[in-house]
């Protein structure tokens, strides 16, 4: 089922629906999930999510002056023209970058040495993202929108996916090499310049939803392409170059590290014990607050059934009836939070209509309690954090499960967390806060603001050295 989609520039979308008219939506995201089938059952779920009950979303595709491609995203019928000409002078970039295997591990490395250009910490009234106004043109030639995706003109990955063989032929095993071959996008969460992903109501960040659905839906169908990774930088502690709120996509042509070492991970678990790892890894944690409580998805109102009520030790900051976000047993960073729905599915592209309607509440109050974290009484202290969504590689639905991980650098409110020596050296990584502790806290601040005591005075904080040197010396 192709998706119908209103055309700007009568000119071909992605997925080749030239001559499209009107606007025409409903479930327009949705329907591109069954069209993508990244599985049987992906399919399936993905035609019973068809049914928006907050209004259906409206895709309009456009070009830009350049070329690339841009996507509007709305509630209902877009309240203003989405079919605006972008009037800027820009040539079209040639953008060729590379993919290395490194002998040693089997990882991809890109080589893109042409976005050494790319726009740097523009100041506000230079946004790119931000719509574009009279005299002052930007990415997004429209006057306002709701969510909107553009190809990324300095790509780390471009090109027509699938017009070379992906990954590269291992003629020679010591310099597996091709041409990197994928898409980059990004995607602008809101036109407000300075909101955050956590500022968003939930039906816009529904609409967020439906956006990733929609690409993870187009961008997979893509040949050659084995991921599609959506995925949120906030914060210039993590290195935001713009910081206008948006996320990026990419669409991998190959299978990175931490996915590679989960499907080893996963076939392992498999045999040993013939079940899914992410399935009985999901039961274990929920299992430690019981039957109990069902967390209330509003921070603000946390009466009734708190997940303070939960035990001391379980590692769950939020069980709800479809999701469920867990401190992992191992985590890595001194905060991090993996956000699952309880029913595996391989990707966005698999959730049904009850697991998309609860995930606003979920997603929205998880991102509330990281910015609660380090502030101080009343001032608030935004979490700098990586927001990761895996999702099944091709050739991978079956085992793989899509989820979140979600962390922050911040260790306390002045001090990050480096990757250094045994994180950056040898991927090893010493973390100062334990997991049990770090859900307790996000437990906590999810309730009354009182609640939230400073992290300074917490017994897991090493003020006076770093994570890694501390651990370095104790391994002496
Ligand atoms: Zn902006």
């Amino acid at each position: 089922m192709a998706p119908t989609v209103t055309d700007a520039t009568g000119q071909p979308g992605a997925n080749g629906s030239a001559g499209a008219s009107g606007t025409a939506a409903a479930s327009g995201t949705t329907g591109t999930a069954a069209s993508a089938g990244s599985s049987a059952q992906a399919g399936a779920d993905a035609q019973a999510g068809t049914s928006r009950q907050a209004g259906a979303t409206t895709r309009t595709v456009t070009e830009l002056a350049d070329g690339r491609e841009l996507i509007y995203y709305d509630r209902g019928t877009p309240p203003t023209a989405r079919a605006v000409a972008d009037l800027r002078p820009l040539d079209a970039v040639a953008p060729s970058s590379e993919v290395r295997q490194d002998p040693m591990t089997g990882a991809w490395v890109t080589v893109a040495a042409h976005r050494q250009a790319r726009t740097y910490h523009p100041p506000a009234d230079e946004c790119p993202l931000c719509p574009s106004r009279e005299g002052r043109l930007s990415e997004i030639p429209a006057g306002d929108y709701q969510v909107a995706v553009f190809e990324n003109r300095f790509p780390s990955l471009a090109g027509e996916p699938g017009t070379h063989p992906v990954p590269p032929a291992l003629d020679d095993p010591l310099h597996s090499r091709g041409p990197g071959i994928g898409r980059c996008e990004v995607v602008c969460f809101t036109a407000d310049h300075d909101a955050s992903f956590a500022d968003l109501d939930e039906d816009h960040a529904r609409l967020v939803l439906d956006a990733w659905t929609d690409r993870t839906a187009e961008l997979s169908a893509l040949p050659g392409v084995r991921q599609v990774y959506c995925f949120e930088n906030r914060g210039t502690e993590i290195g935001v170059t713009l910081a206008h709120p948006h996320g990026q996509v990419y669409a991998l042509p190959f299978v990175p590290p931490r996915t590679a070492k989960m499907i080893d991970r996963a076939a392992r678990h498999r045999a040993a014990t013939g079940r899914n790892l992410f399935d009985d890894l999901v039961a274990a944690e929920r299992a430690s607050v019981g039957s109990g409580p069902v967390a209330s998805a509003s921070a603000d109102s946390p009466a009734g059934n708190s997940p303070s009520d939960y035990p001391e030790d379980s590692r769950v900051v939020l069980a709800g009836e479809y999701w469920t976000a867990f401190v992992p047993f191992a985590a890595r960073w001194p905060y991090e939070v993996h956000l699952f729905p309880n029913r595996r599915v391989p990707d966005f592209t698999g959730l049904n209509e009850d697991e998309r309607a609860e995930f606003p509440r979920i997603y929205l109050d998880l991102l509330r309690r990281f910015d609660r974290l380090f502030g101080d009484g009343d001032q608030q202290v935004r979490a700098p954090y990586i927001a990761a969504w895996h999702q099944a590689p091709a050739g991978h639905e079956d085992e793989l499960a899509l989820h979140l991980e979600l962390f922050t650098v911040r260790r306390t409110a002045d001090k990050l967390k480096y990757l250094a020596g045994t994180e950056s050296g040898m991927e090893a990584f010493m973390n100062d806060v334990a997991p049990e502790f770090a859900a307790r806290r996000l437990r906590e601040v999810g309730q009354a603001p009182a609640a939230a005591s400073n992290p300074e005075t917490t017994p897991d904080t090493t003020p006076e050295t770093t994570a890694d040197t501390t651990a370095e010396e104790a391994q002496r």
